[in-house]
């Protein structure tokens, strides 16, 4: 059986390097333990665009890059931090930019993949905003402006956000129960792996009398969970704690 690595959420930036290191680590060590790195969006706090020169962002670029020179297979689902990762990302690192949603058989379970965001039907508010800046456009005319302008637009932009998230009862911000069974047999799957809401479990449940697994991912802001799926078992565990068994 392939063995996959999932992340996501990893909100890279240079106020947080402890955490940047780790993951640099994890991809460096990944060659010869995971056949395939499958990223789920928010790799990054934010991205401007793919001429973005900000250091640790190409520092990204080039470990992604060495582990598909490695072998390593990556593929990119983009999340609403990251979703300007576009054709010139793909082809510096090697990755495959994969659509909002992704089956792929893993051992033999059908096996949805997606950032997380369109599971979240009741935050109204949030889809209306991602369908506007996604308009290509409004995103054609973002990515020509200085690099400088998209930075200081999405700083302001952000400081908005956390204010309305504030605002917003918990459960409006998690993935919305009749969503996920729908988009689970419109693919036909048995697990669906996402992240985004920040609330790492793996939820066990029955879907028309099938037993169904959906796992989240965890965030990198607290923690540092991601989802490894081998021959002999599949589990979110620490990236710390990976990195101490593959040494
Ligand atoms: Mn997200």
């Amino acid at each position: 059986m392939p063995r996959a690595l999932f992340a996501s959420d990893l909100h890279l930036c240079a106020s947080r390097p402890v955490q940047a290191a780790r993951f640099f680590a994890l991809l460096e060590r990944a060659p010869g333990q995971v056949d395939t790195v499958y990223l789920l969006g928010d790799l990054v706090e934010f991205w401007p665009g793919d001429d973005d020169d900000d250091a640790l962002h190409r520092q990204l670029v080039q470990a992604l890059r060495s582990l598909t020179l490695a072998g390593v297979g990556l593929a990119v689902i983009t999340g609403n931090r990251d979703f300007l990762m576009q054709s010139r990302f793909a082809r510096e690192t090697g990755a495959e930019l994969l659509p909002d949603y992704h089956r792929v058989e893993l051992a033999g379970i059908p096996t949805l993949l997606t950032h997380g965001d369109l599971l979240c039907t009741r935050d109204v508010q949030y889809l209306q905003f991602r369908e506007t800046v996604r308009a290509p456009a409004r995103q054609a005319q973002f990515l020509g402006l200085p690099l400088e302008e998209r930075r200081r637009i999405a700083t302001a932009t952000r400081a908005g956000t956390q204010q309305s998230m504030s605002a917003k009862d918990d459960y409006i911000m998690d993935a919305e129960e009749t969503e996920i069974m729908r988009v689970m047999r419109l693919y036909g799957v048995q697990r669906l792996v996402h992240g985004h809401t920040h609330r790492p479990a793996i939820h066990h449940f029955e879907l028309d009398g099938v037993p169904c697994e959906r796992v989240v991912l965890g965030d990198w802001y607290e923690g540092d969970l991601v989802y490894l799926c081998e021959p002999s078992a599949n589990r979110l565990v620490s990236a710390e704690t990976l990195l101490s068994l593959w040494s």
